[in-house]
């Protein structure tokens, strides 16, 4: 196992609207597995217009919370895609 870089993950995944196929950010993910949850310090890009809904279909796909005082969208269950 890699050790955490200070930096944050450097990959990054594209995340699509499930229903519409929308792209709705560029994210920087740390580990594998299934997206559960977006940092936003770690989204690279913002494509939405209003905040967790899909500029296209608008579509409520995340929720607004904080993960130990940071910011952060929890993804809600079959609503996003990862690429
Ligand atoms: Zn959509």
């Amino acid at each position: 196992m890699a050790k955490p870089n200070k930096k944050g993950p450097t990959k990054t995944v594209d995340i699509f609207c499930a229903k519409c196929k929308k792209q709705l950010f560029k994210y920087r993910k740390g580990g594998k597995g299934a997206l559960v949850k977006c940092f936003k310090e770690r989204i690279s890009v913002d494509l939405t217009e209003v905040v967790c809904t899909c500029p296209n279909c608008q579509a409520v796909f995340a929720r607004e919370m904080l993960i130990r005082g940071t910011p952060a969208f929890k993804m809600i269950g079959g609503k996003v895609f990862v690429k």
